[in-house]
């Protein structure tokens, strides 16, 4: 398993990250459990921030919080100055719950609903990423009903697609996101949006995609969105102050991935905008970027307590571990691919090669094919790395399992961040109907 940020072999020949013994961490807050290394998750926004620090452009690189959203990871992107992206009021509310300044939020998703709009624009957020026609009139509406002006930009579909998985492309025309430019639908809201008394038109906003590994895409995009602005210029004389080209920068979850160094991608996405904008004569705009994966995804390791081993002759050895697809659906969703290792017993050599399961009832909830380990035992540390997003986020609660506890370690210091759930969290929401109790429990 390749060793992230500050994840090293201890003189004991167990994981360490951040300082921290990860047998200790599994003692001290049970399994499993998701690891963040807190100077790593900063290292990577400082890499973003750094690499616009003298681009001469205004900026924002704006954490896309769907990856990891909780309110210690808000305080980081906080504290590290990024902006926020959220897509939903839960996400809003655990950024505003945490402090997180609300100048510096904006408002993504393809059918934010009336309550959203109003809490957002309530709580006086940054920026909406406005994605459809309904959307449009419905934030002008609420915001003319409240006196105010909402910024916006405008979500395109550039008609690039970036060399990624089919589930996670967005760039392209077939896309339940965005105003197509191809077609005219982009040209046709902007001139809407223009027209409306409570939106403030900033500019355009194109996302091509995600755990994209080179530059040509955002160049490509880059491009089209400067022709576009150009077109809307000559025709509605309207100027975009900010162009938003998005996240979808990759990161390295196996052998073989091969993400560029931050800097890369921003030195690439400056000079194909500065020369995109120069080239038709147009005032360069700020630049906003939205880095989601690659703020938090290597920081992130899963430990899993080792169970269960079925030893199939001849076919294949499955090791089930003390979770699964509940706080890791990437591989039964999309064959995301992960590395692991024995934790307790980091300087052995592989001995054979096992598949990693989880515990749920499903044949799919498989974490790892194929994984060469040292011949695993019930009661061994198993800890997959890259889990740092998409996974908390997209948990589940299927089979009535409890999500993992979350810990930040940071220079041999490790804080909870998100409790582990209880029975209570996992039925307390359940009401039984006075038809359906028991009797003696309705007469207790
Ligand atoms: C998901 C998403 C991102 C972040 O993507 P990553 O691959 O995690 O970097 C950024 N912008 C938008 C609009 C998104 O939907």
């Amino acid at each position: 398993m390749y060793l992230h940020g500050t994840s090293r072999i201890n003189e004991f020949g167990r994981l360490e990250i951040g300082g921290c013994d990860t047998l200790a961490l599994a003692e001290r807050f049970g399994t499993p459990l998701y690891v963040y290394d807190e100077e790593l998750i900063r290292r990577r926004c400082r890499e973003y921030v750094d690499a616009f620090r003298g681009s001469g452009f205004e900026f924002q690189v704006a954490y896309a919080s769907k990856a990891f959203c909780t309110m210690a990871m808000c305080r980081i992107a906080d504290e590290e100055g990024l902006s926020l992206d959220v897509v939903s009021d839960g996400e809003l509310y655990t950024a505003l719950r945490a402090g997180f300044p609300p100048e510096r939020i904006h408002f993504h998703g393809n059918n934010k609903t009336p309550e959203e709009i109003e809490m957002a624009i309530d709580a006086k957020i940054g920026c909406f990423v406005i994605d459809n026609f309904t959307e449009l009139r419905l934030v002008n509406a609420i915001a003319e009903s409240r006196g105010v002006k909402v910024k916006a930009l405008f979500r395109l579909t550039p008609g690039v697609s970036a060399h990624t998985h089919e589930y996670i492309s967005t760039g392209q025309t077939d896309s339940k996101f965005g105003f197509d430019i191809g077609n005219g639908a982009a040209m046709a809201v902007i001139e809407e949006a223009a027209g409306l008394s409570s939106i403030e038109v900033l500019g355009v906003h194109s996302h091509i995609g995600s755990q994209i590994f080179e530059v040509e895409g955002f160049r490509l995009a880059a491009d089209k969105v400067a022709s576009f602005a150009a077109d809307v210029r000559d025709r509605l004389g309207l100027v975009f102050s900010v162009i938003n080209l998005g996240g979808g920068f990759g990161i390295r979850y196996v052998e073989g991935d091969k993400p560029l160094p931050a800097g890369t991608y921003v030195r690439a996405i400056t000079d194909a905008v500065r020369e995109q904008f120069t080239k038709r004569s147009y005032p360069l705009p700020q630049i906003w970027i939205e880095p989601g994966r690659s703020i938090v995804g290597d920081a992130g390791t899963t430990l899993y307590t080792v169970g269960s081993i079925k030893d199939i002759p001849g076919v294949r050895k499955y090791v089930s571990v003390d979770g699964g697809m509940t706080d890791n659906p990437r591989p039964a969703l999309y064959d995301a691919v992960y590395e692991a290792m024995l934790a307790n017993r980091a300087n052995e050599e592989a001995s054979e090669v096992v598949s990693i399961a989880g515990k749920c009832c499903e044949s799919g909830d498989m974490l790892i094919w194929d994984l060469p380990l040292p011949s695993p035992n019930a009661g061994d540390l198993l800890a997959v790395s890259c889990t740092g997003a998409y996974n908390y986020s997209m948990a589940s609660n299927y089979n009535r399992i409890r999500r993992p506890a979350v810990v930040f370690v940071r220079d041999g210091q490790a804080d909870l961040v998100v409790k582990r759930e209880t029975y209570e969290d996992v039925a307390g929401n359940d009401v039984i109907p006075e038809r359906l109790r028991k009797k003696e429990v309705h007469q207790a």
